[in-house]
């Protein structure tokens, strides 16, 4: 099957007001024209360099997502384009995010990440960072991005209930935060959760964007 039918063939399974956010990262260009020439104009990285490079080599109208942990530093490489962040991690990101945007006089739209698994994980926020976030004064003078949800991630694993467990519980942490800080904020609405092995399970606890590479693309590049 081509590109653009496998991107059909996801976006056939989901209701229209799920985003399917093809991820391109580590994918030779051709297939990510493959996809453009077919309409797609949503896609998603995970690394600064790859992101400008790709920004620059293809056309404009492309809504390009960073997906995977941003350095502080790198933030103003992508600030004059990215369409949406989903991995904000921490306030200090969001305050240079909203420098940022500010610079290029924009309004940046950004998904805060959160894990809910009880090992502290490499990246995200916990539940009450988010609250103690939210919650600060310094948040509150931020007026070049825009929150519009939560990103998260199940753990790496073959057990399907495991799964499940998780991205309810991230559900849950959406309503919750949703009716604690956005309650009359029709922009807090999305939640990011869901890749190629485990989509169809975030969907049913109410994803609204599927982060999908190799079940779309094939095989990724080795680094
Ligand atoms: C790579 C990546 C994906 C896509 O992974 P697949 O298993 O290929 O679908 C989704 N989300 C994030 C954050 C990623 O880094």
């Amino acid at each position: 099957m081509s590109i653009s039918e496998n991107i059909q063939k996801i976006k056939k399974q989901l209701s229209k007001n799920i985003t399917v956010i093809p991820v391109s990262k580590r994918q030779p260009y051709e297939l990510i024209q493959e996809a453009y020439d077919g309409g797609q104009r949503i896609f998603g990285e995970n690394k600064v360099q790859e992101l400008r490079e790709k920004h620059e080599k293809f056309p404009l109208d492309i809504e390009w997502h960073m997906i995977g942990h941003l350095q502080t530093n790198k933030v103003k490489y992508i600030a004059p384009f990215i369409n949406l962040i989903h991995s904000v991690d921490s306030l200090k990101l969001l305050k240079e995010i909203n420098k940022r945007a500010k610079q290029n006089e924009r309004i940046i739209n950004c998904l805060l990440q959160i894990y809910i698994a009880k090992e502290k994980s490499k990246f995200g926020l916990s539940f009450e960072e988010i609250e103690n976030l939210l919650s600060s004064d310094d948040f509150n003078n931020l007026e070049n991005i825009k929150i519009i949800g939560l990103m998260g991630m199940a753990t790496n694993t073959p057990e399907k209930e495991k799964i499940k467990i998780e991205f309810d519980k991230l559900k849950n942490a959406f309503e919750k935060i949703k009716s604690s800080f956005f309650k009359n904020d029709k922009n807090f609405k999305e939640l990011s959760m869901g890749m190629s092995g485990d989509y169809k399970i975030a969907i049913e606890s109410g994803s609204t964007m599927v982060r999908v590479g190799s079940l779309i693309f094939g095989k990724r590049n080795p680094h």
